[in-house]
């Protein structure tokens, strides 16, 4: 059996960080057993269209890396891949069930529903749709087809025994016929609900790998009761536990924090986004973290998927992040950096050095302009006790030396570069007998106006120029007279 797999997205505008995994799992699966990945495009909810939707989905999953074998806009052996364009296949399939008794169209109207629905409330019951309209005779929903009367095609599930399926994360899940109600298949503009589409679709794309989110576990009954009812093939069940914000909630889009573009935006990589969100809800059965998507397509399998919710950890990805930033080459760091130098104002300084100091310890690309805030301003109101460093050996009175010491003899250089600011300080520090430090502290101090900088004295003296170095070293030097 070719192993095929879809991600069906709907067009909602936004990339939800558990649809986001839906899609990847089902990519990896696909891969992992040399299969095919389908991409369907679910939008047959035209009340909830958004501009632009379907494009903001091609662009994540190409920017994750998450190619398709067939879809929307490469076409494949059974498209369209866009259910409003496969409008017309589903009418027929619905008619086949209401010949075969497995569904039935009804005529209730909206006002007619929420009447029985109220009573039903009012006598402590949850309304359930009541068959009432499986029992017109011929000639009664013969009259409404002629009046031209609105329906909708409904599901007639059964109301005695259980059904059964097998997932292959969850095992066997068994459902009582009489907790089911009859869907709707096709609404009244024509257009199938999600309940038949998915059926009908993943027959005919012959998927044979249905992997999706765990809220539609308790649906899938009925939709095996549809795939019988056409005497179809059941395909396999993986269903995926949510991703929890903690023990109670799911991470949600009011958060403000479920969307795969906003932590795009915030300066994730996208190959960390990638690899945290592989291990939500699975694990490969040893302790590696870090996995490149092939990597992934290598290691993936069901049987690492987890049966319990998994808690989404902003610290732990901003971890994983780190590992990442760290791991990339010098010009890949600056041009991921450099939107942010250019938010920070330090778009035009040395990048060799502002890599050299911020590599390491940034987390998140949006934390740079805090960061280095002190390179386009001097917080001139800064405490003067920063001067008093115990390791450093400084104190005001130490800190006044080395500056008046130090001012006329950068003044005095006649270039201003790494090598010669370098030579030149340590120069003086060991001509003075002096540690190092003793000298860098107040210098760096009086640079930058904050304890802790990235980068040092030498660097930071390079990034600010020699004038502005000068200028705020006199700073430093008048703040201890
Ligand atoms: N369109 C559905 C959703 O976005 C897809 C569910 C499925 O994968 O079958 O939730």
């Amino acid at each position: 059996m070719e192993v095929r797999t879809r991600f069906a997205p709907s067009p909602t505008g936004y990339m939800h960080i558990g649809n986001l995994r839906s899609g990847l799992y089902a990519y990896l699966f696909a891969r992992h057993n040399h299969g095919k990945f389908l991409l369907r495009i679910e939008d047959t909810d035209q009340e909830r269209f958004v501009e632009g939707a379907t494009d903001l989905i091609y662009r994540t999953l190409k920017d994750v890396g998450m190619n398709w074998d067939e879809g929307p806009d490469i076409g494949g052996e059974y498209g369209p891949y866009v259910q409003s364009e496969r409008k017309s296949m589903y009418l027929p399939f619905a008619e086949q069930l209401i010949k075969s008794g497995h569904a039935y169209r009804c005529f209730c109207t909206k006002e007619e529903l929420e009447e029985r629905r109220a009573a039903a409330a009012a006598r402590g019951e949850t309304f359930k749709y009541d068959k009432h309209c499986l029992h017109l005779s011929e000639d009664e929903i013969q009259a409404r087809l002629d009046a031209g009367v609105p329906y909708v095609i409904r599901q007639n599930v059964p109301t005695e025994g259980t059904t059964s399926f097998t997932d292959m994360v969850f095992g066997t899940i068994t459902v009582n016929n009489s907790d089911l109600d009859d869907s709707i298949l096709i609404k009244a503009d024509g257009m199938p609900t999600y309940n038949f589409a998915n059926v009908v679709d993943d027959h005919l794309m012959k998927i044979s790998h249905v992997m999706r989110g765990m809220e539609y576990l308790s649906s899938t009954p009925k939709y095996n009761l549809l795939y019988e009812a056409f005497g179809w093939e059941i395909p396999h069940y993986i269903h995926m536990t949510p991703i929890m914000r903690d023990a109670q909630h799911k991470l949600s889009k009011r958060d403000g924090d479920a969307s795969y573009a906003d932590f795009v935006d915030k300066g994730y990589l996208k190959e960390a986004l990638v690899n945290y969100v592989a291990l939500l809800g699975w694990n490969p059965g040893d302790d590696r973290e870090i996995f490149s998507l092939s990597e992934l397509c290598e290691a993936f399998d069901v049987s690492g998927m987890s049966k319990s919710p998994a808690i989404f950890d902003p610290e732990k990805l901003t971890w994983m992040n780190a590992q990442y930033i760290m791991a990339l080459s010098k010009e890949e760091f600056t041009r991921h950096a450099m939107p942010w130098y250019e938010k920070a104002g330090i778009a035009h300084m040395d990048t060799d050095i502002l890599c050299r100091i911020l590599q390491q310890r940034v987390r998140v690309f949006n934390e740079i302009p805090d960061m280095v805030d002190f390179l386009t301003k001097l917080d001139e109101g800064y405490d003067a006790a920063l001067f008093t460093n115990k390791k450093s050996k400084t104190d005001s009175l130490v800190s006044k030396n080395v500056l008046g010491m130090v001012i006329p003899v950068l003044e005095a250089l006649p270039n201003w570069n790494e090598e010669l600011l370098h030579d030149t300080l340590i120069g003086m520090a060991a001509e003075k007998g002096m540690k190092n430090g003793t000298l860098l502290w107040p210098v760096r101090i009086a640079m930058a106006g904050k304890a802790v900088t990235p980068g040092g004295a030498i660097e930071i003296g390079i990034l600010l120029g020699k004038d502005e170095t000068m200028r705020r070293l006199k700073i430093g030097l008048e703040k201890l007279q």
